[in-house]
C-alpha cells in the first residue's frame, strides 16, 4: 500500500494549539509534539492554560499534521517518534485516534501524553494506536483533584 495513500481518516478536524518539531523530553529519542487544543482540567499548576479552551487554537486536517510530521522525519523516524499531547488529547478522541492511526500507517512511533482525563469508551479506540503512554496524573486522589 503506498505509505501516503489517502483515507477517510486522514480528512478528520481537530483544533490544535501548538507544534514543536524537536521534543527532546516528551518520549523516546526525538520527537515531533502536537499540541491539542482543549483541556477539561484547571490544574493549579498548569504551564499552558492557554490550550484550556476547547473553541481556540486552529483547526487542522490529520493530512495537514502527517505533512508537518513528514517534513521531520530523516530526524525522527528511526529512534524517536510523534508525541500527541495537550491540553488533553482525550477531549478530542476521534480526531486523536485518527491521527495516531494514520502516523502509525506511515511507520511513527506513537505516544500519548495525557492526565488520564476523558471518557473510557473513547480512550479505547485511541489506545489501539498508541505504542506509548505518558500517563501525566496529576494527584493520587479525588481531594487532590478537587482541591487543585
Ligand atoms: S491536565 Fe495539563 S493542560 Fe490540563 S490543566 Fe492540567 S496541566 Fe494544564
Amino acid at each position: 500500500m503506498d505509505a501516503q495513500m489517502q483515507t477517510p481518516e486522514n480528512g478528520v478536524k481537530g483544533r490544535i494549539h501548538s507544534f514543536l518539531s524537536m521534543g527532546a523530553v516528551d518520549g523516546p529519542g526525538l520527537r515531533y509534539v502536537v499540541f491539542l487544543q482543549g483541556c477539561p482540567l484547571r490544574c493549579a499548576c498548569c504551564h499552558n492554560p492557554d490550550t484550556w479552551d476547547a473553541a481556540g487554537g486552529t483547526e487542522y486536517t490529520v493530512e495537514d499534521v502527517l505533512r508537518r510530521v513528514r517534513r521531520c522525519k530523516p530526524y525522527i523516524y528511526e529512534s524517536g517518534g510523534v508525541t500527541v499531547t495537550g491540553g488533553e488529547p482525550l477531549a478530542q478522541p476521534v480526531f486523536t485516534a485518527a491521527l495516531l492511526k494514520a502516523l502509525r500507517a506511515e511507520g511513527y512511533h506513537t505516544a500519548l501524553d495525557t492526565s488520564g482525563a476523558g471518557a473510557l469508551a473513547a480512550a479505547r479506540e485511541v489506545l489501539a494506536h498508541t505504542d506509548l503512554v505518558l500517563a501525566d496524573l496529576k494527584f493520587s486522589s479525588e481531594e487532590g483533584y478537587r482541591a487543585h
